[in-house]
This record gives C-alpha cells, sequence and structure tokens, in this order.
C-alpha cells in the first residue's frame, strides 16, 4: 500500500505550501485504502483567503466583459479536453463508476457553456424619455466575494452549478469543496488558472466547520451557495442569513416517482433501477421511493427485481453498473436501514449485504436493496438514506399517491410515469416539488434553466444556474439621468413626478 499523499488548498494561483496543521483522511471507497489526507484550514487561512480574494476582485469586476468571456471559452475548452481526467479523480474518490462521472463532469460544462453567454444576460434595460427629457436604465453589478460550499456526491458538477456563473458576473470566489473528495474541485481550480482567470479570484480552501463558519461570518463575504444535508442546509442559511448574507442553502430529498396504472411498465422498472440505484443512490435527484398506484404493483415489483439480478457492483473502474459508498460509515448507516425496514414490517426483497462485488480489497459496497410494502411511517421511508435503497409503497389512487408526496417534507425532485396527458398536467400543477419528471425519473434542469427543491430541499429563495443564479450573483442598479438642461430647474421639493 502506498503512502497517503497530502492534498492542500488552492490560494492566489497556487496550492498553499504551508504547515498542514489538522487533516481528513480521503479513501478509495472501491479498495477500501486511505489514498491521500487533505488539510483543513484554519480560520486564520480562510481569513487570508477572503482577503486575497477581495483585493483579486476590484481588478476582475472591472475587466471588459469580453476579457472575462475570453477566460470562461478557454475554460470550457480545456474542461472539454480534460474532462476524462477530472472524471477519473472522480471515481477515484467519490467511487461512482466511470460513465457516471462523466456525465456529471458533462452537466457542469453545461453551465460553464451558459456563463460563456453573460454578455447577453448581463444587459440591463433602458428607458430613453421615461419623463420629459430624463432617462432611466438598469445595470446588475457583481456582489464581491461569494462563498461556495459543496456537498461530497458531485465534487465537480455541484461547485461547478455556481463558479462559472458567479466569475462571469464579477465576482471572486471562495470555494469550500466536500472534505471526502477533494481533488476534482482542486484540478478545476488548475484549469481556470490555466484559462487565464488571475490569481485570487478562485480560491478554494479544503475544510469542515471551522471553515464553513469563517465563510458565513466574514463581513466581506456578501453572498453563500451551499449544497448538503437538510440540517447543515438549515443552519448554513440561518448563519449566514443573520450575518447579512444572501445564501442559497439546497438540502436533501426524498423522491418519490408515482406510477399509474397505465404506465409503461417496463419504462417505469427501467427508470426505477435507473434511478434508484445510479451512483449507488448517492444523488439528490435519485429516485427513493416508488409510490405505485394498484393493481400493477405486483408486476411492477417483479419487472424491477428481474432487472436488478442483472447489476454488477464493485470499482467503477472496471465497468460495473454501480460503485461502492464513500465512505465506510456512510456505508454502515446505510445498511442500518435493512435491519430497520425489516423490523418495521417491510418486505426485504433485495438485500444488498448479499452477493459478491467486483473489486480487489475491502471496498465500501452495498448491493442494489429493494423494500416493498414499506409504510410511510417506517424509518426506511421517513429518512433521507442517500443509499442504494428503493422502498415500494403501495396506494390506492392517484389521489392517495398525491398527497403522500405533498406530506413529505422535502420537495426536491419528483416524477409521473403514465400514458394520460391529463393525469400528467394534473400532476405538474398539483405537486408540491421543485423540480418534476413526466416520464422522466431524473429530471435534472437544463443549464439555462435552474435547479433547486422546495420545502426542506431549499432555503433561500434563489435556485441554482439559469437565470435565477445570474440575479443570485449580481445586484440591480438603477439610474435616472438627465443632462443639462436650460430648459429645467429651479425649486420644487414635492416627490419627482413623471411627465
Ligand atoms: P453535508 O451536509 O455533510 O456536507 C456538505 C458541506 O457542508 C460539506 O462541504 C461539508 O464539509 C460541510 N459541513 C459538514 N458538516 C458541517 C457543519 N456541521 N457545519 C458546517 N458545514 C458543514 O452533505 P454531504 O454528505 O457532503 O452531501 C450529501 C447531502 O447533500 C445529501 O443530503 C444530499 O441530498 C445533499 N445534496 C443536495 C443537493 C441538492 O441540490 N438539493 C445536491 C447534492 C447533494
Amino acid at each position: 500500500m502506498s503512502a497517503p499523499t497530502r492534498i492542500t488548498h488552492f490560494v492566489d494561483g497556487r496550492p498553499w505550501d504551508g504547515p498542514a496543521g489538522r487533516t481528513a483522511p480521503v479513501y478509495n471507497p472501491a479498495t477500501g485504502e486511505r489514498t491521500a489526507a487533505v488539510d483543513l484550514a484554519p480560520a486564520e487561512l480562510v481569513g487570508a483567503a477572503v482577503a486575497s480574494a477581495k483585493a483579486a476582485w476590484a481588478e476582475w469586476r472591472d475587466l471588459s466583459l469580453a476579457k472575462r468571456v475570453r477566460v470562461l471559452f478557454a475554460f470550457r475548452e480545456l474542461l472539454d479536453a480534460r474532462k476524462e481526467e477530472i472524471a477519473a479523480l472522480i471515481t477515484a474518490e467519490h467511487g461512482k463508476v466511470a460513465s457516471d462521472a462523466l456525465g456529471e463532469v458533462t452537466r457542469g460544462l453545461e453551465v460553464a457553456e451558459f456563463a460563456c453567454g453573460i454578455p447577453h444576460l448581463l444587459k440591463g434595460g433602458y428607458s430613453e424619455n421615461a419623463s420629459t427629457r430624463l432617462d432611466v436604465h438598469s445595470v446588475r453589478q457583481s456582489l464581491g466575494v461569494v462563498a461556495v460550499i459543496s456537498p461530497f456526491n458531485f465534487p465537480a458538477m455541484v461547485p461547478m452549478w455556481f463558479v462559472p456563473l458567479a466569475l462571469a458576473c464579477g465576482n471572486a470566489v471562495v470555494l469550500k469543496p466536500s472534505e471526502k473528495d477533494p481533488s476534482a474541485p482542486l484540478a478545476l481550480a488548475a484549469l481556470w488558472k490555466e484559462a487565464g482567470l488571475p490569481d485570487g479570484v478562485l480560491q478554494v480552501v479544503n475544510g469542515d466547520k471551522e471553515a464553513v463558519d469563517v465563510l458565513l461570518r466574514h463581513e466581506d463575504v456578501k453572498a453563500v451557495s451551499f449544497v448538503g444535508s437538510t440540517p447543515i442546509a438549515r443552519y448554513v442559511y440561518e448563519t449566514g442569513a443573520a450575518h447579512g448574507k444572501r445564501v442559497q442553502a439546497l438540502g436533501g430529498a426524498k423522491n418519490h416517482m408515482l406510477v399509474l396504472p397505465d404506465a409503461d411498465l417496463d419504462l417505469a422498472a427501467d427508470a426505477a433501477v435507473n434511478a434508484g440505484f445510479g451512483s449507488a443512490g448517492e444523488r439528490c435527484m435519485a429516485i427513493s421511493v416508488l409510490v405505485v398506484v394498484e393493481p400493477v404493483a405486483d408486476e411492477l415489483v417483479a419487472r424491477i427485481t428481474e432487472r436488478m439480478r442483472a447489476l454488477r457492483t464493485g470499482d467503477g473502474t472496471r465497468g460495473c453498473d454501480m460503485g461502492p459508498l464513500v465512505t465506510r460509515a456512510h456505508r454502515d448507516k446505510v445498511a442500518s436501514y435493512l435491519d430497520a425496514g425489516v423490523k418495521a414490517g417491510a418486505v426485504l426483497l433485495a438485500d444488498g449485504r448479499e452477493g459478491g462485488f467486483d473489486a480487489d480489497g475491502d471496498g465500501f459496497f452495498l448491493a442494489p436493496t429493494l423494500f416493498d410494502h414499506v409504510d410511510p411511517g417506517m424509518p426506511v421511508y421517513t429518512d433521507e438514506i442517500f443509499g442504494p435503497v428503493l422502498s415500494v409503497v403501495r396506494v390506492a389512487s392517484y389521489e392517495e399517491g398525491l398527497a403522500l408526496i405533498n406530506a413529505n417534507p422535502y420537495g426536491n425532485g419528483t416524477a409521473i410515469f403514465t400514458h394520460d396527458g391529463g393525469a400528467a398536467r394534473r400532476f405538474e400543477n398539483e405537486v408540491e416539488a421543485g423540480m418534476v419528471g413526466i416520464n422522466v425519473p431524473v429530471p435534472v434542469p437544463v443549464s439555462y434553466f435552474s435547479f433547486g427543491g422546495w420545502k426542506n430541499s431549499l432555503f433561500g429563495d434563489s435556485h441554482a444556474h439559469g437565470v435565477e443564479g445570474v440575479h443570485f450573483f449580481t445586484r440591480g442598479k438603477v439610474v435616472t439621468s438627465r443632462w443639462p438642461d436650460p430648459g429645467h430647474g429651479g425649486l420644487d421639493l414635492g416627490f419627482p413626478r413623471n411627465d
């Protein structure tokens, strides 16, 4: 076994070379091997990174849009050329299979492509002669230093939801990635430098709560984009807002897929397996609850179990369908729900603890798991498990299924499978979730729309990327102007009227 390497911060355009201090372990989840130790930034280092980001912002915000956009285009080209390298880093530290890791990078790339259109997106409005010989125009300006705090499950895509747009809008960014898989975001930062981004405009500090707490309280951090579990998202939102920042904090999920009796059951079975077990269920848009309207549940469950038998779980570099979970602790926590589900009375149709895994070493594996006859009171239903565990809840009608979904405290994504356009339209209108799929199980919006959930899946009022992202990373200013005109003037203390 080779010695773990050191992973450090990326500050002022280069890897930080100070002493390590506190560190956290980074694993290859497919082998169980500890491959690296990542530095955890102390408060002073985070403060220094913010200060030098602020200094770099002063020049970056004044750079012409034409020059800013050249950096964005260059980054886009570099990322496209190196996307396999970034994907390999993700597989090595997160565990997701190579094709899935490449898909993640590609979806992040699409946000960079959207950000390349920033000159058009930042165009203000202009009204000539709004009052007599008086003109009004609006502009959107950068905020200053913004913080991005990201989770382990999309180490490249989630930072890319925010970083390209925040930079395109003229801000400086301090990124605090997940300490579990920090190499991909660091590689992205190096690509930004290669693309011509001035040093300091993007800082990457690795760390944990200590680093996050500095970002939430620092007076020079003007906005915080956070993605992670609901309890931390709520804390980040409340703390950041109490310190005067605008915050978008995207939290956890429990996504339901409603299957009506008229649905194409083969399509629904494929979708349930793909969306339930892709990335080992470690996706905030994974389907974790299948709500089946009777009388088709037996038939659908049979088709799902048949497909599950064909899945190969193992090392993400070997062409398997599903990789390991991110850490041993997380794997054990997910596995604990199997006993809890059985104890609560659910029927365990496929037990992910059984069966061989295509890998060497002692990886953090759990194969696809299926529970039937799940009741909404059971922990397998109420908790966000964040693993390859799919629960089937049987209901008698569309109304019962909809009521179940709407009563759930999360509202990230949801989907309906049906051939009935009227039922689908009704669902789209009535369901309480931010992202809805119609015969599409993982309805992640394209980059020029915005990504975000409702209820406990998002705190704050701005979703990620798309036009909402541009608004989040800028503030509006309206200018009312009149040029010297000898025909106007004189004293008038009344409120300005337009005539
Ligand atoms: P997490 O909440 O444990 O960590 C997220 C970030 O917060 C990390 O950078 C972490 O270092 C930091 N953090 C952890 N504990 C903290 C604390 N006590 N104080 C301050 N900061 C802290 O989440 P995770 O396990 O990395 O990611 C999985 C979670 O993220 C799941 O709940 C998943 O649903 C959610 N997620 C949501 C979305 C979405 O769009 N809604 C997208 C991806 C992931």
